[in-house]
């Protein structure tokens, strides 16, 4: 491989050579230090192996297995004379090298631009969330691959998730689903005290368990169809309004939150909406579950 030098950096009064691959990196150790804990030490400590043909005799760092294009595209974004921007597709490349070579402040813009885009890729992120120990990016991004399962289940991403993660995924579709199957079982009146201003409270229970009738028709079909109804979408249509009476809204507000938690679990929307109005609410996974 005959060595080239790298046509963004290689500054000539920069102090330190990379050799990545069949490029010359020539940079700042000062510059690289700041940016990476690892190096930082390295330039410190160790006695580096001097380059024989240069007769600058500035040392060289040999980055193994390394990629002279991720090398470069670190080393535009820590440059102040460069721009680049974490996307999707160098994202991976960003988190991979930045945790490898302790650069925390390219780890953290790389977790920052997930976290504020996850919604464009939900299972990419994910996927990312899983391997790096992003604990909110998992459980946000859990919540949309979730609504969505059969489709996602059948991506090839998919199968590089953690087997934990993959586990934990299919068991809280799976129970969900059983809880859509069931549905018609569920009494959304029994324990419901009524307000004082209910004049009429027989009739009311009879009126709301017929609206869940129609409800639970709605959402659940049986056979069910295949997909499910979306986890998202059948809480919405649970959630509709059933009327304007004060114990209408009784109902609404305690009675029925409790119902559904006890039959389907915990949903919550995204953090990202949840003071947004009537947001969409999801099940979801949590890291280390
Ligand atoms: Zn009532
Ligand atoms: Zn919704």
């Amino acid at each position: 491989m005959s060595q080239k030098n790298n046509q963004l950096h290689y500054y000539i009064d920069g102090d330190v050579l990379f050799i990545v691959e069949d490029s010359t990196f020539r940079v700042h150790k000062n510059i690289i230090g700041l940016a990476s804990k690892m190096f930082y030490d390295m330039f410190a400590c160790a006695t580096p192996t001097y380059s024989t043909k240069d007769d600058n005799d500035i040392p060289e760092v040999l980055l193994e297995g390394e990629s002279s294009k991720t090398f470069e595209n670190i080393l535009s974004y820590i440059y102040p004379n460069t721009f680049i921007m974490i996307d999707w597709n160098n994202v991976a490349e960003f988190l991979r090298f930045s945790e490898k070579y302790i650069i925390d402040m390219i780890l953290l813009s790389a977790k920052t631009f997930l976290e504020k885009e996850f919604r464009k890729n939900p299972l990419y992120s994910l996927f990312l969330a899983d391997r790096y120990h992003f604990k909110s990016l998992f459980k946000e991004s859990s919540k949309l691959v979730l609504d969505n399962f059969p489709e996602y289940k059948r991506e090839k991403i998919f199968s590089q998730l953690s087997l934990c993660t993959r586990n934990a995924l299919t068991k809280k579709y799976t129970s969900y689903t059983d809880s859509l199957a069931k549905l018609a079982n569920v009494d959304f009146i029994s324990g419901y005290l009524h307000c004082d201003e209910c004049n009429n409270s027989s009739e009311h229970d009879l009126k709301i368990n017929q609206e869940f009738i129609e409800r639970s028709k709605k959402v659940q079909i049986l056979p069910l169809p295949l997909p499910p109804t979306q986890p998202s979408n059948t809480r919405d249509i649970l959630f509709g309004s059933i009327g304007y009476r004060t114990c209408d809204n009784q109902f609404m507000t305690f009675q029925l939150p409790r119902k559904f938690k006890k039959h389907f679990g915990v949903f919550e929307p995204l953090e990202c909406k949840k003071h947004k109005k009537d947001p969409c609410f999801y099940p979801y996974i949590e890291l280390g579950e």
